[in-house]
């Protein structure tokens, strides 16, 4: 439930509350907006009398929340979440729209840096590029480790762009933590739920992928995983779906976007490029993501994408992303955005 305070509760009246609950086994959460404090309490609802919280000094309103996500939930924090990306930079609410752009995989030091000094040129805000690799096949690229993500951090220091890069093992995090700006929880580990709770016990920010087999609700779920563990900081991605449709390599779900932004306050990125698996179509799906409110865009982008290591075929040359962020701007402008 949430237990919405008067505009002017003094900071008393809440600690008195969030203690009456917590002596009760309530989880306790807040939630400080501009007018007033919302303190969510996850447990069980018959281990304390509603009306006795009622008449508790600074108390508006008992809220029950129906839904299974609790900290994700718009019921429980109306305004957007604003998640801070390295020092600079910012996504969500009316904060400009953070194209994230760089290869799929991190390949060698010249290629990680010559596509960072390509992607920062043409305005992207963020560089990824994985270092772990998930691959369905065991004999395919793996990724270069530890390696990659120091070639990741150097790329960084050098266009001052924050780097996103994909956790796989809890026994990554470490590294990733010291080299990285942003964890990517990637489809496949939607629902490792100790991994979620281990990315959930830091600060750093997570971008977690919907699964190709998700829903909207347990993408949320998976999201409320970490919220619970205490990491605010969580950034969606809607990257595709598995459908009956094989022309594309999943069906991106603009639905979800504003489905999202309707059940939660998180930001909400797309990835045209795992979308449509195919690089002619990202630039029609990344219009259309930010026509529909998205807050940002994962892009995959190469320098060479006939010798790519791994997803060449849906990876757009710097020149293509270029015009594509030309392209963009006039429509984040048509919706009230900037770029
Ligand atoms: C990726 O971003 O390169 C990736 C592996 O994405 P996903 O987890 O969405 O397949
Ligand atoms: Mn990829």
């Amino acid at each position: 439930m949430i237990i919405i305070m008067n505009p002017g509760a003094s900071e008393e009246q809440i600690t008195f509350v969030a203690e009456k609950l917590k002596k009760r086994g309530f989880g306790i959460h807040f939630s400080r907006g501009v007018e007033r404090t919302v303190i969510g309490a996850i447990g069980d609802k018959s281990a304390i009398e509603i009306e006795a919280l009622e008449v508790l000094p600074g108390v508006s309103e008992i809220v029950p929340i129906r839904k299974p996500y609790k900290l994700v939930s718009r019921e429980f924090k109306k305004e957007d979440t604003v998640v801070k990306i390295g020092k600079k930079l910012s996504i969500g609410a009316k904060n400009p729209i953070c194209v994230i752009a760089g290869p799929c995989s991190v390949e060698s030091r010249k290629q990680i840096n010559e596509i960072a000094q390509d992607v920062k040129k043409s305005g992207a805000a963020a560089l990824r590029g994985g270092a772990f690799k998930p691959r369905t096949s065991p004999y395919s690229f793996q990724g270069l480790g530890v390696e990659g993500l120091k070639y990741l951090a150097e790329a960084s220091r050098k266009t001052g762009l924050p780097v996103v890069t994909e956790l796989m093992d809890p026994r990554e995090l470490k590294p990733i933590l010291k080299y990285a700006d942003v964890i990517q929880i990637g489809a496949r580990n939607i629902q490792n739920f100790p991994l979620l709770k281990e990315v959930g016990r830091v600060k750093k920010p997570v971008l977690l992928k919907r699964g190709s087999g998700s829903t909207i609700e347990e993408l949320l779920m998976s999201a409320e995983y970490i919220l619970s563990e205490g990491n605010r900081n969580v950034i969606l991605c809607e990257r595709g779906i598995r459908t009956y449709e094989t022309y594309t390599r999943n069906t991106l779900d603009l639905n979800a976007v504003p489905v999202i932004k309707k059940l939660s306050h998180l930001p909400v990125v797309v990835d045209p490029s795992h979308g449509t698996g195919k690089w002619d179509l990202v630039e029609a799906m990344s219009a259309a993501a930010v026509a529909c409110g998205a807050d940002g865009l994962l892009i995959e982008v190469h320098n060479h994408p006939e010798e790519a290591f791994s997803d060449g075929s849906q990876s757009l040359r710097p020149d293509t992303f270029s015009n594509l962020m030309v392209r963009l701007k006039s429509i984040a402008q048509a919706v009230g955005r900037s770029l």
